[in-house]
């Protein structure tokens, strides 16, 4: 058995830590305040070869495995966990289009992606239907050899500033095989901002689509095979999310032991107290057993091994315990943590969203819960 990341990973990392110091964490405040994406940071990010982790050497990309592309979210997210929505999506539609796109549209789209020209949202919850996203309602209509995208799409990450949508729409009957993926381009869609808790720098969106075509060279999968086929085998994205919430919640532990080590309190320094460090020991702890864990999913999942207990396991306790442990860590500032003026305060806003993301708690245990008991157990 072999804990260590290689060489080529640890290069990587440090790589990645560097460029997160100088060119992420000092705006991570400011896009909060501004509410806005920096137009510069998806071209920055290229050129990092972030973009483009997941896709081939042949289409311009990396080609990093999972465990790599854990590792750089869970780096980048130590100094601003929002940028990690670029390269998580970039890395998620690569891997949907590698898998399931045709070689012309795989030779359109992945070069794209890569470069940051093409800015992936995905598009699947609606209003009315989120957690039972097999139900959903959007529609997409044939006419004169094209589709008519209509309906509406709701809490989409990124959703301003995406160039394209992966959407998720209904072509035939109900439940999940009447569904079909098209990589659209949201140019004519309307999109509204959230008003967010966190997050802000993101641009949460709800789009409206009034009629959009698509033509048929934008299906991703064939027909009706949006669910059956082109989100199978995709839960690894849970510990790519669970890599997130660590990252922030370790930045945070971290700054809470600094602060610990220099603030003095009845004439001692805090970390002397054991009221105090006990806390933070037991976050550390637990957020070293969770990072392991997201690794071992992802480790599989570059091995080809059954991953989806691991990754819900990850996807339902790490985001809760991250979001406790940037509150905890908060709480060693005293007065000082409560203010904006420090960053735990919008990490905490931030890692909150995680426990939401792609699957709340309680429905990544309901997939544990049929992966331990059986599908006879399911509700
Ligand atoms: C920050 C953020 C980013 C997101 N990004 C995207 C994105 O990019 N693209 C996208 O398509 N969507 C995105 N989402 C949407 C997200 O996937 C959904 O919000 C999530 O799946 C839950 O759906 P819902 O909000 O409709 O809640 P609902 O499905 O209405 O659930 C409400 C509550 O009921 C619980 N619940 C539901 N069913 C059950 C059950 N069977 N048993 C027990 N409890 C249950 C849920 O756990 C939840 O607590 C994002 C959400 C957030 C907060």
């Amino acid at each position: 058995m072999d804990f260590a990341f290689d060489d080529e990973q640890e290069r990587l990392r440090a790589r990645v830590r560097d460029f997160a110091a100088e060119r992420l964490a000092p705006h991570y405040q400011s896009d909060d305040r501004a509410a806005a994406m920096r137009p510069e940071l998806p071209g920055e990010l290229a050129r990092m070869g972030l973009l483009g982790l997941r896709v081939q050497r042949e289409y311009g990309g990396t080609g990093a495995d999972a465990v790599t592309t854990g590792l750089v979210l869970e780096e980048l997210a130590r100094a601003d966990v929002n940028s990690c929505y670029l390269v998580l999506n970039a890395a998620l539609v690569a891997d949907i289009l590698q898998a399931n796109a045709s070689p012309e549209q795989r030779g359109d789209w992945l070069p794209a992606l890569a470069s940051g020209d093409l800015i992936p949202a995905i598009c699947l919850t609606e209003p009315e239907h989120g957690s039972d996203a097999a139900a959903i309602e959007f529609r997409a209509t044939p006419q004169n050899g094209a589709w008519l995208l209509h309906g509406e799409k709701t809490s989409i990450m990124l959703g301003m500033t995406a160039t394209h949508g992966l959407v998720f729409a209904r072509t035939g009957g109900q439940g999940a095989r009447g569904v079909t993926a098209f990589l659209a381009d949201l140019a004519a869609a309307k999109r509204e901002a959230f008003t967010d808790l966190g997050n802000r720098a993101v641009g949460r969106a709800h789009l409206t689509f009034d009629g959009l075509s698509a033509g048929p060279e934008t299906i991703v999968g064939g027909e009706g095979l949006g669910f059956v086929q082109v989100m199978r085998g995709f839960d690894y994205s849970r510990a790519l999310i669970a890599l997130m919430a660590t990252g922030t919640a370790q930045a945070a532990i971290d700054d809470a032991l600094e602060r610990a080590r220099t603030r003095n309190a009845f004439g001692r320094p805090l970390g002397t107290f054991q009221g105090l460090s006990f806390p933070l020991v037991e976050y550390a702890t637990q957020l070293r057993a969770g990072r392991a864990l997201c690794y071992e999913a992802l480790w599989r999942k570059d091995q080809g091994l059954p991953h989806t207990t691991e990754a819900n396991m990850v996807k339902w306790w790490v985001p809760r315990m991250a979001a406790d442990a940037v509150q905890q860590a908060l709480l060693t500032f005293g007065q000082a943590g409560y203010s904006e003026e420090l960053r735990q305060a919008q990490r905490l806003r931030d890692v909150i969203a995680l426990q939401i993301a792609d699957g709340t708690a309680q429905i990544t245990k309901l997939v544990v819960a049929r992966q331990l008991l059986g599908r006879d157990f399911a509700p």
